[in-house]
């Protein structure tokens, strides 16, 4: 299969390039400024850096001095932990299922914090938070590092409930809304969070930018100082090509009527993939299908295959699918989020996840569908005779 006609199903890691961001991208490379020179080539690259902060925060319904730009989600979320642990937020409480860029960091920052649980959907339990902060002494400001959707399995999560309980005792709130934006209406979850984190890649836009969404008033503390960037908030000549990008996919992607379209177009896929698979393979599991959960990101394990067996398999088929599981030095670990939502082993490392973006294609769903259960009957899983 040629890649023209290859089937993308890996939205959730990055999306395709829209062709607005690309042509905004190539106009921007015309330019030769550094957008903090004086001269009149920086004033130019200030222009178009200044109009994608005007064009994301009109998107966001945001003020542009809230937004903040950066090298990606990654950096983003690093600097919204450390502004939290500047102003002195404590105890912490993160979620299991956090990304890695969350997971990772949080931990270096705060060894004592404490891990949300996560019910089956890797969605975290707000009892359990509801309790461990209603325990808290009177006079702590606990910070809640929280993400708007889980990126393996798409549960949506209980943002409004975790706001609520955040603010009666003055805490605050990250939310990583990297799988939230253009997926849901994201400009609703703006208030929820002190600190909020999108990124480009995962909406359409290019790679290498990200923002920083911050509530009026809310402090950023910069520990990588540099050249002053971004109000001093952010250190490094800001990658205007792919901001102005970024800006453009968001012009497009989190609208309200974009992301109805987007809503309707990838859950027919989606379901039409889970509903032909279910009917072949008897054995399969679903996780989160019965949650709260994007309209675009299906989880499936087939306990005995190995996701990484079945991406390869895929792939070789011409589609692209990816897992939770990683695959280091030739040895498949089971997904983080799935052992931790209460999944065994062979479940959480045989889930793979399938996710439709705006450039899905109708028939899509299905399609994987036959080339799944295709790639399982080459590997010779116990299948009906159907099949
Ligand atoms: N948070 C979530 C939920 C993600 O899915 C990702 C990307 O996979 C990230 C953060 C990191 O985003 P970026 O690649 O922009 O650094």
């Amino acid at each position: 299969m040629s890649t023209l006609t290859r089937l993308y199903a890996d939205h959730n890691a990055t999306s395709a390039l829209r062709d607005t961001a690309r042509e905004a991208m190539v106009r921007a490379l015309a330019l030769a400024g550094n957008p903090s020179s004086v001269h009149a080539e920086g004033r130019a690259a200030r222009a178009v850096l200044e109009d994608a902060r005007e064009r994301l925060a009109s998107a966001l319904e945001v003020r542009s001095e809230d937004v903040t730009f950066t090298s990606g989600a990654t950096e983003a979320l690093h600097l919204a932990l450390d502004s939290a642990k500047a102003a002195g937020f404590a105890p912490v409480f993160v979620g299991a299922g956090e990304h890695d860029a969350v997971w990772a960091y949080a931990g270096l920052r705060w060894p004592d914090l404490q891990t949300v649980p996560l019910d089956r959907a890797g969605r975290i339990d707000p009892d359990w938070l509801a309790a461990a902060i209603h325990a808290l002494p009177a006079g702590v400001h606990p910070l809640v590092v929280m993400q708007g959707a889980n990126n393996e399995t798409g549960a949506l999560q209980p943002l409004a409930q975790v706001t609520a309980l955040v603010r009666v005792r003055g805490g605050a709130l990250v939310c990583d809304a990297v799988q939230l934006a253009g997926k849901e209406e994201v400009a609703r979850y703006i208030g929820f969070a002190d600190w909020l984190v999108i990124s480009s890649h995962k909406i359409g836009g290019p790679t290498g930018a990200g923002a920083l969404v911050t509530l009026p008033g809310t402090p950023l503390t910069n520990i990588r100082p540099g050249g002053g960037q971004e109000r001093g908030a952010r250190a490094g000549t800001q990658n205007v090509p792919a901001i102005a990008g970024f800006a453009a996919a968001a012009a497009e992607a989190l609208g309200d009527a974009a992301v109805a379209d987007f809503k309707a177009r990838t859950s027919a896929e989606r379901d039409q993939f889970e509903d032909s698979l279910a009917e072949a393979l008897p054995d399969l599991v679903f996780i989160a299908r019965d949650a709260p959960r994007l309209s675009n990101t299906a989880c499936v394990a087939l306990p005995g295959w190995e996701a990484a067996r079945q991406i390869m398999a895929l792939d070789l088929a011409g589609a692209a699918v990816s897992a939770g599981a990683a695959c280091s030095s030739g040895k498949v670990k089971a997904s983080r989020v799935l052992l931790a939502a209460g999944w065994p082993a062979e479940v959480a490392g045989s889930a793979i996840r399938a996710s439709f973006g705006w450039s899905t294609r109708a028939g899509d769903g299905e399609r994987l569908a036959a080339l799944h259960l295709a790639a399982a009957q080459r590997a010779n899983l116990r299948l009906p005779e159907k099949v």
